[in-house]
């Protein structure tokens, strides 16, 4: 049984955690991945001896990384070693800053100092939403591939808990009465490339899951997981081709053979795991006429995170201050109606620095740091001209970080730089329309409704990664990884117990 082969198209963190799961268990695994190096959106970018995260810069929910690589025979702290971040973020709204911190007399002391009358809120969000978590975690954790699943107990004992009636920013205000501190808990909508106003209430556990288990920074980057996963794939014996594009994922009657390599070599499976971004994939991975569900005018009309505008700074010296801050626009719903809707550039956005150098050494030399920058967008949708749109952007990011983010003179020390706009995401990267987060996560496109992990287009086809259940975020890909692992384990154990059976009966004739 276990010399079944198993094709991965793509080594982004879905990719490889379904190959760790696999190898381990003893099946034949071959990752084959487009670019030079492991790890896709969370993968590392070097600028001479600076190095950054590309994407991925939280990691939440720790324990999901200890699982998958505990399935997978190992200990991840083997392998990275994670620092907790505390105070875990600093948001600046204005002249008014405020500090995320786990420890809960802290927060509300700090709640009731800058917003009175609001700490007994934090209690009750702390409380309610632990809740809702443990009632919605079976759902995360579970395949959604048949309209039966939503009869299943898990599911029904969960829907209250789904608030399918109200957005994440109308749940918040049920705790909160400050408009900074209802953001506070639901700029992580972000993290799904939404809007709080449009965001299911159902992920307010985004910020009850930071608050609750922290936030952690694996030393040398978030990259290091992916580096991490492809040598725990090798170790069991697994293959990792890089600079290695897949052309064609094989199907002959309805049933998935294998991959054809872009130089033509074909490699056949038993199985094929997708994890190349979602759209990008069934437009350019099957043969015309392959898909009857995901054609290229159904994908058009599906609905699509924003984008992210990046920035990699490598500077010749080290701010002190918070490891990540957010600094939000002063009018933050205009902010996001302009990414979301109108889809044109801001002309105040919010943005994200990064500042790892204050936690971590390793990736910058003495003396230096990194700065990582990231303004949510647009996706190509909007047909913003980036390559005209670019520099200008650049200079008003600068001018932001310099007079309301506290790096005074950052333009003066800037000794090397990278940007990544939505259409680099989209042209280098194959993410489709530089949707950075992959589909929408409304509600039309949640559990049954997301494209499955197996694969309902192809017999042996199977997905992982943000595209499918439960979405993006490196815990639910990971979460995916192994759905879709378990899923193909109990296809072979399945047919294993029945040929056992079958050829019970022979002898028993
Ligand atoms: C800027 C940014 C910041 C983010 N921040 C966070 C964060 O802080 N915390 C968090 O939890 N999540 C974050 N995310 C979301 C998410 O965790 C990451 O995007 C994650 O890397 C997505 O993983 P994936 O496995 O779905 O796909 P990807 O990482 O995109 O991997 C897919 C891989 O498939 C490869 N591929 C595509 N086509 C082919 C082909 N034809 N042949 C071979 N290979 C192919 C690609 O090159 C890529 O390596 C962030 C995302 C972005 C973009």
């Amino acid at each position: 049984m276990k010399s079944r082969h198993i094709a991965v198209v793509g080594a982004g963190p879905g990719g490889l955690s379904a190959a760790m799961l696999l190898a381990s268990q003893g099946y034949k695994v071959s990752v084959f991945e487009s670019r030079p190096a492991v790890g896709g959106r969370n993968s590392s970018l070097t600028l001479g001896d600076y190095r950054f995260d590309r994407g991925p810069t939280f990691l939440n929910m720790p324990y999901i990384l200890e699982e998958l690589f505990e399935d997978a025979g190992r200990s991840v702290h083997d392998y990275v070693r994670l620092k907790a971040i505390d105070p875990m973020y600093r948001l600046v709204f204005g002249e008014t800053e405020f500090y995320a911190h786990r420890d809960r007399d802290t927060m509300v002391e700090q709640i009731e100092r800058i917003f009175p009358g609001n700490g007994p809120g934090y209690d009750r969000f702390m409380r309610e939403e632990g809740a809702k978590l443990k009632a919605l975690s079976p759902i995360l954790q579970n395949k959604h591939d048949s309209l039966l699943h939503y009869l299943h107990p898990r599911f029904l004992k969960a829907l209250p808990k789904l608030t399918v009636h109200k957005s994440l920013y109308g749940c918040l205000a049920s705790y909160f009465t400050d408009e900074r501190l209802r953001l506070a808990f639901t700029f992580q909508a972000k993290y799904l490339g939404m809007s709080p106003w449009e965001c299911p209430g159902a992920f307010t556990i985004l910020s009850y899951i930071e608050h609750a288990y922290g936030i952690y920074h694996p030393i040398g980057g978030v990259s290091e997981i992916s580096r991490a996963m492809a040598r725990v794939v090798e170790e069991y014996g697994g293959e990792i081709h890089t600079n290695c594009a897949v052309k064609r994922v094989l199907v002959k009657a309805g049933r998935t053979t294998g991959i054809e390599l872009a130089d033509g070599e074909k490699v056949e499976a038993d199985e094929v795991i997708v994890n190349a971004d979602f759209a990008q994939a069934m437009n350019t991975l099957f043969e015309p006429g392959v898909l009857k569900k995901y054609t290229p005018r159904r994908l058009g009309k599906k609905s699509y995170s924003c984008s992210t505008f990046m920035m990699y700074l490598a500077l010749d010296k080290v701010y002190e201050g918070a490891h990540h801050t957010i600094l939000f626009a002063d009018d933050y719903r205009r902010n996001v109606h302009e990414i979301a809707a109108s889809k044109i550039l801001s002309e105040d956005p919010s943005v994200y620095v990064q500042n790892p150098a204050v936690t971590d050494p390793t990736l910058a030399p003495a003396g230096c740091s990194g700065l990582y920058v990231l303004a949510p967008v647009p996706n190509n949708t909007s047909g913003i001209d980036w390559e005209a749109e670019k520099d200008g952007f650049r200079e008003l990011l600068l001018s932001k970080l310099e007079k309301q983010a506290g790096f005074a003179g950052v333009s003066s020390h800037i000794v090397g730089e990278k940007m990544i706009t939505p259409l680099d995401w989209e042209r280098q990267h194959h993410v489709y329309e530089g949707a950075t987060f992959n589909l929408a996560h409304n509600l039309s496109q949640m559990m049954y409704l997301r494209p499955h992990n197996r694969f309902e287009e192809a017999d042996g086809c199977w997905l992982v990664g943000g595209g499918t259940h439960p979405g993006s975020g490196l815990p639910t890909i990971m979460e995916s990884a192994r759905i879709t692992a378990r899923g193909i384990a109990a296809k072979y154990t399945a047919a294993e117990r029945f040929r056992r059976t079958a050829g019970t009966r022979e002898v028993g004739r």
